[in-house]
């Protein structure tokens, strides 16, 4: 079955569609104006997931104005932008009093939250991984929420001035922070990772970490440093990791990643030589796979049930695309 969620590509999170107009973020008066359009809405936030009305496929993400306000306190408010068809579109951050820690967590590992609001039992969480892989909303929806989610990330952990630390504040409808002590302007970050697949001939290299479930393999990641070129940086990792000298580094795509504010950044590179030298405090295991192998394994039926990143991810994309080389 086809996933909603993902766009053409089979990536969740990068098909946001709406028009950011940081123009208008200086302008208070005209943000004020489209709060109060009769077709705003807002995504709204509760710790870093997002607020749903109903369930299963009928399911919304997007709530009036009012109503998102009634939820519970609103921390923040930020103004996202405007839809194709012209709808303002605002990001609700709700203050942590408003949610409730749940220890049962029934729902596996993905919804150990209680949303507590009085009169209200259409509400829930949602986590944004478990959005995507169940394809609950349409592409430019789903990317909406990450980009709320991810803003909202960034506030929760910026509270104060890197600079002098003092109490900083919200300011341009939601995209920057300032300082009143020492005038510092803050502004929301995006941390980048080089994701890559390198590969000698038919074979290519995927490696896993110990906290990764049995079987599954994945492309090499690591953060990008200062100073570095994305290059630099896929060199520097498969290098690290696997002991493994690359070259002819090509760039194919980029993904956002709002875990909490990563962009991936998705590479193939060409292995000088196939010898392996594992660093296992980062990973439990590295090796050669071959293209029939890969194809195996993104079809889920490698004979030793081993497995490679679901379709939501971009290490999905760049197996898919080697192998279909
Ligand atoms: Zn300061």
């Amino acid at each position: 079955m086809e996933n909603a969620a993902l766009d053409a590509t089979g990536m969740a999170y990068v098909s946001g569609d709406c028009d950011r107009r940081s123009d208008m973020r200086e302008d208070a008066p005209a943000i004020a104006a489209l709060r109060g359009a009769p077709d705003a809405r807002a995504v709204v936030i509760a710790r870093d997931q997002a607020v749903l009305r109903g369930e299963g496929e009928s399911a919304a993400a997007l709530h009036g104005i009012d109503q998102a306000a009634a939820i519970g306190a609103v921390r923040l408010e930020a103004f996202l932008g405007l839809t194709p068809a012209g709808a303002p579109r605002f990001a609700f951050w709700l203050d942590d009093g408003a949610v409730e820690m749940r220890e049962d967590a029934s729902d596996g590992f993905l919804d150990r939250r209680a949303l507590v609001v009085p009169g209200r039992t259409d509400l829930r969480l949602a986590d944004l991984r478990s959005l995507a892989m169940k394809g609950a909303f349409d592409p430019p929806t789903l990317s909406m929420i990450a980009t709320a989610k991810a803003l909202i990330s960034w506030h929760a952990t910026h509270g104060f001035c890197a600079k002098c630390g003092a109490k900083s504040h919200a300011a341009a409808a939601g995209w920057r922070r300032e300082c009143a002590a020492c005038q510092t302007q803050h502004f929301p970050r995006t941390d980048p990772v080089v994701i890559m697949l390198v590969s000698d001939g038919d074979h290519c290299l995927l490696g896993r970490q110990a906290r990764f479930p049995k079987g599954f393999y994945s492309a090499l990641a690591g953060f990008l440093e200062p100073g570095e070129t994305i290059e630099a940086a896929v060199k520097r990792e498969v290098l690290e990791e696997a002991g493994v000298l690359c070259r002819d580094v090509r760039y194919l795509a980029s993904q956002p990643w709002p875990f909490p504010a990563s962009l991936m950044i998705g590479c193939f590179a060409s292995a000088s030589d196939r010898a392996l030298t594992i660093d296992h405090k980062e990973l439990e295991d590295a090796r050669w796979f071959s293209r029939a192998e890969v194809r195996q394994m993104l079809a889920g039926d490698h004979p030793d049930g081993l497995a490679s990143p679901g379709k939501m991810a971009i290490a999905r994309t760049l197996l898919q695309t080697w192998s279909d080389a």
